[in-house]
């Protein structure tokens, strides 16, 4: 009934109990997942998990706070994300909170490295998962100036603005909302989670971080997106079930999988 379309679960710690982990997920109902890749060196620990199941898929991309890893160039991604498999470019984006009040030629990597990964999402065709934390404005003209529109994709883990939201919308993505939007103090990202259209939401857990009430605190695993499903269908008045149908249904869409 649910898709996590955001998780690790080929890293240290969780791929360990891959196989409780991808039981759970039945038992929850959780139908499909998508492993994200965070860079170039973990990147064959992602493939392997969505080739050796048919509901897990992947994407191949560099995460953007990590300054010492290996950095891809346009032609490299192009080449990885010719697998089957693989059916978004990322994660990429910008992440300024870090910076704490320096200047940004201390994170001067981040911004040619988001750049790279949206050439290379529009010269696959494939949709762009995008990481953005304390850098909305540079975040959204960049996609603007790269021509993001044309391959979509999704806002990961959003924390916001609504108007961020709009603008996000306006340029072809959808939001995913992450277990944050199930904590106590979530008010604002609770209040988009009532205002995006249905069918421009997607939910996801970003396991093993982030687990959502009442898990806070604990390892994260894609099974929980269940819960993070029913809270945000009870904030928007719906049946759980609907809202799994049209964010299953938005999943298939953005990526273009014809099969389920
Ligand atoms: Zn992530």
């Amino acid at each position: 009934m649910f898709i996590d379309s955001h998780c690790h679960i080929n890293l240290s710690g969780i791929a360990q109990r891959l196989p409780d982990v991808l039981e759970q997920m039945q038992i929850n109902s959780v139908t499909h997942a998508l492993c994200v890749s965070i860079d170039l060196d973990t990147f064959p620990s992602v493939l392997k998990i969505a080739h050796a199941y048919p509901h897990i898929f992947a994407s191949v991309g560099v995460h953007p706070d990590y300054e010492h890893a290996r950095e891809p160039d346009v032609d490299e991604l192009i080449s990885l994300a010719q697998d089957p498999k693989v059916i978004a470019i990322g994660e990429t984006g910008l992440d300024y909170y870090q910076l704490k009040g320096r200047t940004l030629d201390v994170m001067a990597w981040q911004q040619p490295r988001f750049r790279t990964h949206i050439q290379a999402a529009r010269a696959t065709g494939k949709p762009l998962i995008i990481h953005m934390r304390s850098a909305a404005k540079d975040t959204l003209r960049i996609m603007q100036e790269e021509g993001a529109a044309e391959v979509g994709g999704v806002m990961h883990c959003f924390t916001e603005t609504w108007d961020v939201a709009q603008a996000a919308l306006t340029q072809n993505f959808f939001i995913s909302l992450s277990g944050i939007v199930t904590f106590k103090n979530a008010i604002k990202i609770q209040e988009i989670a009532k205002k995006v259209p249905l069918e421009r939401l997607l939910l996801e857990t970003d396991s093993p971080y982030l687990a959502p009430i009442p898990y806070r605190g604990k390892p994260n695993e894609p099974a929980y997106v269940s819960h993070i499903g029913r809270f945000v269908a009870q904030l928007r008045g719906i049946e759980a079930e609907q809202l799994g149908a049209a964010t299953s249904a938005n999943f298939f869409r953005l990526f273009r999988i014809r099969s389920k």
